[in-house]
């Protein structure tokens, strides 16, 4: 299960606090350092972690008394509602172009899933929000990722805009947002081209597809499992790209979530969607405070 090793040592710790009739700031400072280790066990970024466990501790000192809770619950409460806001606060939505399509570019380092993900959207846009999407294979430079989306095109069905290896993604990407406007497909999603490591040469051409299509929504794809480096790739997209979201994927995987508890803090963010497993369907919205509660359980 996803943050597996953090939801156990933090449940070991909000368990010792929970039934306590009275708080003290011992009590506090034991938890705030139990909770401190939990995170930097989970490889949150530090700063993150210095920066949270400062916030649980003034809030759970200065708490006023509540009728209804124990002040051990008002302290599980504090840091239930932290742990929602270090992962993005109130859950966002997906962008609707004024006038369709929207484009969506899919941006992200080779391996990361942006093809899989690229059909996961896409068959979640339309099962959840009823739209009709049109995939573009923009991604020019992994052998096989144009065959990729056209079978996961063909197998859920969706129109995918291809024109070989040779072309030019910029062109790719400006004709597939034509080909949706003619065809009445309400959504455009772009699979960019990754590499093994970000260079100037991919931001270039993806800075160069951007404004070529000017998408209502720049995701990048990240591998949950990759922890600390997840949050530098997203740190260095958005500086060059300026990114409206994150999709994470394989925390099907990821028994720590380091990735997940850190980027919106590093970056500023949101993870919009996440990747579940592999196949088509396991795409969900990620929601910060179902996220939290099911971490503290
Ligand atoms: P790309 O190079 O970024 O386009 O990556 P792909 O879309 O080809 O995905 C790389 C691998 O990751 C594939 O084997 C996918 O099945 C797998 N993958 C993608 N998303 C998930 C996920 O959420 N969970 C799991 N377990 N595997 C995933």
């Amino acid at each position: 299960m996803a943050f597996e090793g953090l939801s156990d040592r933090l449940q070991e710790t909000i368990q010792k606090i929970k039934g306590k009739g009275k708080v003290t700031e011992q009590d506090v400072k034991e938890m705030s350092r139990e909770v401190r280790l939990a995170l930097l066990e989970a490889d949150v970024n530090f700063k993150v972690v210095k920066d949270f466990v400062k916030r649980i501790r003034e809030r759970a000192i200065g708490q006023e008394v509540m009728e209804s809770l124990t002040p051990g619950q008002q302290v599980i409460k504090v840091v239930k509602e932290e742990l929602t806001e270090l992962m993005g606060g109130d859950e966002s939505k997906i962008a609707v172009a004024k006038k369709p399509p929207t484009v969506i570019m899919m941006v992200g380092l080779q391996g990361a899933g942006k093809t899989t993900t690229t059909g996961k959207l896409a068959n979640l846009l339309r099962k959840s929000y009823n739209r009709k999407p049109l995939l573009a294979a923009a991604d020019v430079y992994r052998p096989a990722a144009i065959d990729q989306l056209e079978t996961i095109g063909k197998q859920l069905d969706f129109p995918v805009h291809s024109q070989g290896t040779e072309a030019d993604p910029v062109d790719i990407a400006k004709q597939a947002v034509e080909q949706a406007k003619e065809d009445h497909q309400d959504y455009v999603i772009i699979d960019t081209a990754g590499r093994l490591h970000i260079d100037g040469e991919l931001m270039g051409e993806l800075g160069r597809v951007k404004e070529a299509v000017n998408p209502d929504e720049i995701f990048l794809v990240v591998d949950a499992m990759t922890g600390q480096d997840a949050v530098n790739v997203a740190e260095s997209f958005d500086e060059q790209l300026d990114i409206s979201g994150v999709l994470l994927t394989k925390l099907d995987g990821d028994t720590r979530g380091g990735a997940a508890l850190s980027i919106k803090a590093v970056t500023g963010k949101p993870i919009k969607f996440v990747g579940m497993g592999e196949k088509l369907d396991e795409l969900e919205v990620f929601h910060p405070e179902r996220m939290a509660s099911r971490i503290l359980g």
